[in-house]
């Protein structure tokens, strides 16, 4: 990689940062394009992040992707915030327009995308999310966004709750429930859904043989969404495939939100087969 005078610098806001994957995909994306960017990791403690926002003006960083914990902080230090980020109070993508810092967010329409591409249209499917951590709000939203039917189910009922209520006040159509994370419970509710969504951690490796629900209530007709990817064959997919199910693991989740930030900073299309291989021969 060839960093010049005019190389234009793209990066990744968080903590902590040495695990991510980011710089991989999007450097992998730069080479393909042959274009003038180089993607840096920078560790930024919570307390540094006013200053780090402010680096992106005085440096004039291209773009950066703000990741945990500092999703819900940064929009404070904006300038502007799209609708869609404003609504779900998260943003994951800044894009510096000429000085100006614009926060959005690619997390849930990476999912969407993801998912459309393994199984086409999803508009108004009946999903079963399990978990209701921060991937779960950014996929519920995603899904409500599309006219979905969401039931959550989590360990922590009240977080099920709180997310539910977010759902219900952004989203006044739409039909969202809360139901126990037991085999009684989903089992009731397995029959009257399209699109199962593991959001949670279980299953991720070391934990390889966890798996967030009974394997038993997985069926034909099923189509199974881990955003576990590591194992690339997590057990839950290998469960839902082994009974009929269509399955995906979360690979893809991760290559097109990187690839929808991508192309805002660039205004090219992201290669999005480049920027999987290349976390594919990193470490999955
Ligand atoms: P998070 O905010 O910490 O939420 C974790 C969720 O997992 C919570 O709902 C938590 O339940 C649940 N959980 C954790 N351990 C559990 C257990 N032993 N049994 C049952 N539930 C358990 O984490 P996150 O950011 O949402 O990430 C969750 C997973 O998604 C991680 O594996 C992450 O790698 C993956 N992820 C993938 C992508 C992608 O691009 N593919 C993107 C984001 C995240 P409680 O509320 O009860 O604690």
């Amino acid at each position: 990689m060839n960093v010049l005078g005019h190389t234009k610098v793209m990066g990744v806001f968080g903590h902590p940062i040495s695990h991510s994957l980011s710089p991989v995909m999007h450097n992998a994306a730069i080479r393909a394009l042959n274009i003038d960017y180089i993607y840096v990791p920078f560790h930024v403690l919570p307390e540094n992040l006013p200053r780090a926002v402010e680096g992106i003006r005085a440096m004039e960083i291209a773009g950066v992707n703000v990741t945990i914990p500092h999703k819900e902080h940064v929009i404070e230090h904006l300038d502007e915030v799209s609708e869609y980020s404003t609504r779900l109070g998260s943003v994951n993508t800044i894009t510096n327009v000429e000085g100006r810092l614009r926060g959005d967010t690619t997390d849930g329409p990476g999912f969407v995308r993801s998912a459309e591409a393994a199984w086409g249209k999803l508009d108004g499917c009946r999903t079963l999310v399990i978990g209701a951590g921060g991937s779960a709000k950014a996929v519920t939203f995603a899904l409500a966004e599309i006219g979905c039917e969401i039931v959550i189910a989590n360990r922590t009922r009240e977080r099920a709750v709180e997310l539910v209520e977010g759902l219900g006040k952004v989203f006044a159509a739409g039909t969202f429930r809360v139901v126990e994370l037991d085999g009684q419970a989903l089992g009731e509710e397995i029959p009257k859904i399209d699109l199962v969504v593991n959001t949670t951690s279980v299953g991720m490796y070391p934990d390889v043989d966890g798996i967030p629900m009974p394997p038993d209530l997985l069926r034909r007709n099923l189509l199974v969404y881990d955003l576990v990817y590591n194992p690339a064959r997590t057990r839950l997919v290998a469960e839902a495939e082994k009974r009929g199910a269509s399955a995906v693991n979360g690979l893809m989740m991760l290559v097109y939100q990187g690839a929808l930030s991508f192309e805002m900073w660039t205004g090219l299309e992201a290669p999005i087969s480049v920027m999987k291989d290349a976390i594919l021969n990193d470490e999955c």
